[in-house]
């Protein structure tokens, strides 16, 4: 089986996370990682939200980490943006302290249109939603704010996976195949697969002892055939 060399997706005790970041990246050298992101929460999620003073703060210890264990590991600051409208998200304006942007829908949003709300309906399983749009919402975003991973795809709404792929395929932006929750079946990775999508494995870790345990989705990628689709396994 192949191995991940890096992780582009764990939390920390700045949102709802168990370890400190020092923490994750000690579990991350013990898992044989050369990369790993710490990528909280962006601001507008009601409950986890990180911003303002606090962003600053994890980029310093973040580049403190670099300097401590950069001859081990490179250590990244990633920002998990939600999807807030049509085609918006809370990614900031300047972008620049970032290493990595994701971009995922959740639930603990306040909607800003109605295309918005009506996900909401749809995440709580109270509406139907339509996949298609879904799909284009979220490609808008990605697009409009350069992100570079969409995080567990096509969790809590759906989207078409197709259309999603092709998209993300032509805007050079990875597919999550997220091990906290495989949010696309077989079916949905393999036409994710032979519609062009590039994939990334990350861990979604919110205890340090979750750094390292990729073997869901590694396992998935190896029995659909999809391996030299995925960015960070050798
Ligand atoms: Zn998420
Ligand atoms: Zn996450």
């Amino acid at each position: 089986m192949k191995k991940v060399f890096a992780d582009y997706h764990t939390h920390t005790v700045y949102s709802h996370g168990k370890g400190t970041p020092e923490q994750n990246v000690l579990a991350a050298m013990d898992a044989g990682l050369s990369k790993i992101a710490i990528s909280e929460h962006a601001s507008s999620h009601l409950l986890y939200g990180v911003r303002g003073e606090r962003l600053f703060a994890l980029r310093k210890e973040i580049d403190a980490l670099n300097k401590k264990y950069g001859n081990k590991i490179e250590v990244l600051m990633g920002l998990e943006c939600n999807l807030t409208a049509f085609g918006k998200c809370d990614a900031p304006k300047d972008t620049s302290m970032f290493d990595v942007l994701l971009l995922g829908y959740h639930r603990c949003i306040f909607p800003r249109d109605g295309y918005a709300l009506r996900s909401l309906g749809e995440a709580f399983n109270l509406t139907k939603g339509d996949s298609l749009y879904s799909a284009n919402a979220i490609l808008a975003a990605a697009e409009k704010y350069k992100i570079n991973i969409l995080s567990h795809p096509s969790e809590y709404v759906k989207q078409d996976i197709a259309v999603l792929a092709k998209g993300a395929a032509q805007l050079n932006v990875a597919l999550e195949l997220n091990c906290r929750h495989l949010s696309m079946n077989d079916e949905e990775i393999l036409c994710a697969a032979k519609h062009g999508a590039r994939f990334v494995i990350g861990s979604d870790a919110h205890k340090p002892c979750e750094i390292g345990k990729y073997k869901n989705s590694l396992t998935a990628t190896e029995r659909l055939g999809v391996e030299e689709r995925v960015d960070n396994i050798i």
